[in-house]
């Protein structure tokens, strides 16, 4: 599509949107009695309309049935994780047997890795971008620590070329290669939370798997934001937050895949919990564990039903409007915000890709002098970036509740900053 920087093209986009109604879904964030232009949703995902009923549900429940409620609510709370499986899995392109939704990300993390990470004396090192998310720094860092190993030794950082903001694939193939009897898994994000890359997930797990190692991969900034297919893509695990592109409220639960070949396999390490103890004989109360199959022997604890009751409200969202649908507007809707920030490269750096396949929703954007006062500016003018130190402002034009219009009104407030 040729794009153009007027009012009136912005606007003939949001007319023929089909996903345009989805805005009406979300609590918009109000400055002055106006809607703000929300662009953080890679960090915090505006609040689905329809979550408090679902909340409310469940405090009824709660109220009227107390432990009752496990069998007899309107959700019994005993068979909660069935009720997000099926709309979790279309989202990550997984089969249902191979999702659960559980726990928080960073302890699903620890807990695949646990599974999938079995270094032996020859083959133990760990393969991940730098500058990860300081989160799955740390559980790689105590994962090697874990196992006896030094992580200096252990982990091999994946770093972009001089003078390079992002890595190239063959680059990240060719480290692979380079390690290929010493390497025990890579695991990487999907997309960069920093720099917006995404990933070529599925070149990189059969590099991996080609040379004897494991892919997982952490799909926060993924997750509900690329068309993912993970069990085509024959990844080994993934996890995932919900509360960035899946809307899923703050501390939000999260989602774990184990690809079915390791999921019906009970010989896997684990550690266990009652949860993930086969559902028949649960409350048997019984020694010796059996897990159920796939990806709900994972789990520990019993439902967490207010997080996952968000959840299963804003997974009904994506299941109407169809997360390639969504991906299909989300990249018009991001590729209309790079031509329109191309008019300022005097005075910034959009350092995400710009072509579709290496990126999600994202822009991060390098302001060339003073980019704390030009996201001040932004905040001033109604618009919502989020800024990272050391110096970028990160953009997320959410196709769900983002139209062309907000994007337009990015492009005149920037005019007017740099016109001053
Ligand atoms: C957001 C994010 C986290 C946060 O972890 P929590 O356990 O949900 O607090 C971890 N890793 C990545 C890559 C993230 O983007």
């Amino acid at each position: 599509m040729t794009f153009e920087n007027s009012l009136a093209f912005a606007q003939n986009l949001d007319q023929t949107d089909k996903l345009a109604h989805f805005r009406d879904e979300f609590h918009l964030i109000q400055k002055d009695g106006k809607p703000m232009v929300y662009l953080c949703g890679n960090s915090l995902g505006l609040q689905p309309k329809r979550v408090k009923a679902a909340i409310d549900q469940e405090l009824k429940d709660w109220a009227e049935l107390g432990v009752e409620g496990h069998f007899d609510g309107k959700n019994p709370w005993m068979y909660y994780h069935h009720f997000l499986t099926e709309k979790a899995a279309k989202v990550v392109g997984a089969k249902n047997s191979e999702v659960v939704i559980m726990n928080n990300l960073t302890a699903n993390l620890h807990l695949m890795m646990v599974s999938f990470y079995r270094p032996t004396a020859s083959r133990y090192k760990i393969m991940m971008e730098v500058s990860a998310f300081p989160s799955d720094q740390y559980a790689m860092e105590t994962q090697a620590r874990f196992h006896g190993l030094n992580p200096d030794e252990a982990i091999i950082e994946l770093k972009p070329r001089e003078g390079e903001y992002t890595l190239r694939t063959e680059d990240i193939l060719a480290k692979i290669e380079e390690n290929k009897d010493t390497l025990a898994i890579v695991m990487m994000g999907g997309v960069n939370y920093y720099t917006g890359q995404a990933f070529d997930i599925k070149t990189i797990a059969a590099t991996a798997h080609a040379v004897g190692a494991r892919a997982g991969f952490d799909l926060a900034h993924a997750a509900g934001n690329l068309h993912l297919q993970l069990h085509d893509w024959n990844v080994d695990f993934a996890v995932w937050c919900t509360y960035k592109y899946l809307n899923s409220g703050p501390g939000g639960t999260s989602g774990v895949f184990v690809h079915e070949r390791h999921g019906n396999n009970p010989e896997i390490n684990r550690f266990a919990g009652w949860w993930g103890h086969d559902e028949k004989e649960r409350f048997l109360m019984k020694k010796g564990f059996i897990p159920m199959e796939g990806a709900a022997g994972w789990q520990l604890s019993n439902a967490q039903i207010f997080p996952m009751a968000i959840h299963k409200a804003s997974l009904e969202l994506f299941d109407e409007a169809g997360i390639e649908n969504l991906r299909k507007k989300s990249e018009l809707l991001t590729g209309y915000l790079y031509f329109i920030l191309k008019d300022f490269t005097e005075h910034l750096t959009v350092i995400t890709p710009e072509d579709p396949a290496q990126r999600g929703c994202q822009l991060s954007i390098i302001v060339k002098q003073d980019g704390k006062k030009l996201f001040d500016y932004l905040q001033s003018q109604n618009i919502l970036p989020d800024w990272r130190e050391p110096d970028v402002i990160r953009m997320s034009p959410v196709p769900m509740y983002t139209n062309f219009e907000d994007v337009f009104k990015i492009g005149e407030a920037l005019k007017n900053y740099f016109a001053s």
